[in-house]
């Protein structure tokens, strides 16, 4: 495709061929088990120490950490490569962008990054392996080490609110691009799916590649539900399907 300022917008949907599971998805582990789902509540998170045990348990086993990327990830470095890509906005903390070779500078990730830490309470931030090192070493809650706050991935857990200024940038690459793809997300989280209706107003076209029918199919140029490893290389123009 030759277009100049293409701005992706990927979901849960581009990393469960590496591994990564779509917790909110059909067969999702908060789906299924609502309760799970308190595990990235804010609200119990800061209140239950019990919660914060399980939850430093849980990054330990995070897959992430295993994870690799796939075919998908690859088309997007590619088209970065070729000059295509103007920005890449994630809702994914996996970080399997950076790891397939994305420029950190072009990745906006919406919902954070399960690769860092932060104290809630003083704006630490650091390395996640190094306080799950702690985790392993016997700390089942690590505080923080310069105030003793509570530490957390740097995610948006469910009761926090996003980062104004990341989604400033995220509707911006959706006001400047000549062509969105939106990939493996179901368009139904806010406000990051308002990119897709906000880029059309702009006058781009939009591609939507996703598993399961979003609510933005009527107003997209194309629809595509192959999957996603296989569509992604073509619409990035690094081989023909
Ligand atoms: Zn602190």
């Amino acid at each position: 495709m030759a277009s100049s300022r293409l701005v992706a917008l990927t979901g849960a949907g581009i990393s469960t061929d590496s591994g990564i599971p779509d917790f909110r998805g059909p067969q999702g582990l908060w789906t299924k088990d609502p309760k799970a789902e308190k595990l990235s509540n804010i609200h119990y998170y800061v209140s239950d120490p019990e919660v914060r045990r399980l939850a430093w348990k849980g990054r330990l086993e995070h897959p992430a950490w295993r994870a690799t990327p796939n075919a998908a990830h690859r088309a997007l470095v590619e088209g970065e490569r070729r000059g295509q890509l103007h920005a890449l906005v994630t809702q994914n903390i996996d970080g399997l962008h950076q790891r397939a070779g994305s420029s950190p500078e072009r990745v906006i990730e919406v919902h954070g990054t399960v690769h860092d830490a932060v104290c809630l309470q003083c704006d630490w931030r650091g390395p996640m392996q190094a306080v799950l090192d702690r985790v392993r070493a016997g700390e089942e809650d690590p505080p923080c080490t310069r105030c003793g706050g509570i530490l957390k991935s740097a995610t948006i857990s469910f009761g926090q609110p996003l980062v104004p200024e990341v989604i400033a940038r995220a509707m911006q690459a959706a006001e400047d691009a000549d062509v969105i793809v939106a990939i493996g997300t179901s368009l139904q989280v806010y406000p990051v799916a308002g990119m897709v209706p906000a880029a059309r107003d702009a006058g781009a076209r939009i591609i939507i590649v996703n598993a399961e029918p979003t609510p933005f199919d009527g107003i997209a140029d194309a629809v595509v539900a192959i999957p996603i490893g296989a569509a992604l290389p073509a619409i990035c123009g690094v081989e023909s399907v």
